[in-house]
């Protein structure tokens, strides 16, 4: 994919720079080429499950307004990029959205590289054998603004037949790995009362976080139980150890610190009734703000005056943007996905319902470009 993209960038004749953490920067120049950019920016990576629109929609769609800017034989005062963020989906090298991360100051570029795949392998060696590792700095550059356009991954566009979701914020969203502690046994002489097993303490546990979203879903709350390693997980013996990941998320922030507190009450009442141990080994992260005011009302504007219907929403994913958003004005625009069905090879799309996303992109784009 990123080859393909790559041929694509040159046989439109813009310049292609890679950074230190494999990001693709596209380049379309300014009148006044001095100025920051306005980027355009989303991923081409995929769940392994995944489908072709998830982050690929977003990259394609910048590349198609640099196209029809070049076709039309119009220049922009600042210049425009396209991006493609290396590892949003975090599939393989955790943690997601790796090179947003690092370009927000959030991570060190070192730290990004050292980080290992599940067999061992380091992101920065990954990097170096499929010949992605390019020379620029992937820190924070100045940027004028940056847009992100993404299908909605969520089934309210598509449901209403609205062609736009303007995204005027994240939901808050944290993340948890569960370590559960037990003890090996044998499966058959230990008597009931003697045992503790991780398996069981992490059932528990999925079924409290599940619980958890059920409680918050009147107000949209929602929780999942993620994955699960067990060890030694074998038939004759019970576990001593479990891991257990687990996601929640909530449109205010307030409302998510209450979740918080509502998931460690239960998970002390789990290892209560199974007699294991239950902690809290890892925490993280994201959402819980809001995009550039200025951007959201340019869009809003841009939508009003194209004709194009529109919805204003909140993201319940993660996405670049939102690191993006720490250092430069950011927003992102929702496309209909079908069905809302996503992270999933089914994911499609309708080429009506897109672009007037993919329009309402290019003028706000060049609106902010000619500033
Ligand atoms: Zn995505």
């Amino acid at each position: 994919m990123r080859a393909l993209f790559a041929e694509w960038v040159a046989q439109s004749g813009f310049g292609l720079t890679v950074d230190a953490l494999g990001s693709m920067w596209v380049r379309r120049p300014g009148l006044e080429d001095h100025l920051p950019p306005v980027v355009i920016g989303s991923h081409l990576d995929t769940q392994a499950r995944g489908g072709r629109f998830d982050g690929i929609l977003g990259v394609l769609a910048g590349l198609e307004v640099l196209r029809s800017l070049e076709d039309a034989g119009y220049k922009t005062r600042r210049p425009i990029e396209v991006v493609n963020w290396t590892n949003e989906e975090g599939a393989r090298f955790s943690p997601p959205m790796l090179a947003s991360l690092v370009f927000s100051g959030g991570m060190a570029p070192d730290a990004a590289e050292d980080r290992r795949d599940p067999a061992g392998i380091r992101f920065g060696d990954a990097l170096d054998a499929i010949g992605a590792r390019g020379t620029v700095s992937p820190l924070a550059k100045p940027v004028d603004a940056c847009f992100e356009l993404h299908i909605e991954q969520g089934p309210a566009l598509d449901a209403a037949k609205v062609p736009v979701g303007i995204v005027t914020g994240g939901f808050a969203m944290s993340g948890r790995r569960l370590r559960i502690t037990g003890r090996t046994a044998h499966v058959g002489p230990t008597p009931m009362m003697h045992r503790s097993n991780a398996l069981v303490g992490a059932a528990a546990a999925a079924l409290a976080v599940d619980e958890l979203g059920w409680r918050y879903a009147p107000e949209q709350g929602k929780s999942t139980a993620a994955r699960l390693d067990l060890r030694p997980n074998l038939p004759g013996i019970i576990s001593d150890e479990a891991d257990l990941w687990v996601d929640y998320r909530h449109p205010d922030p307030a409302r998510l610190a209450d979740m918080d507190a509502d998931l460690e009450a239960a998970l002390t009442d789990c290892a209560r009734r199974t007699r294991t141990r239950i902690e809290i080994a890892e925490r993280w992260g994201f959402g819980g703000f809001s995009f550039d005011a200025d951007l959201v009302s340019l869009l809003k504007d841009t939508a009003q005056a194209l004709s194009i219907p529109a919805v204003e929403m909140l993201s319940q994913a993660g996405h670049d943007a939102y690191h993006v958003a720490k250092v430069a004005p950011a927003v992102m625009i929702f496309t209909p996905c079908i069905g809302g069905i996503t992270h999933n090879e089914a994911e499609n799309i309708d080429r009506d319902m897109t672009l007037p996303g993919i329009r309402l992109l290019m003028e706000a784009v060049v609106a902010r470009a000619n500033r």
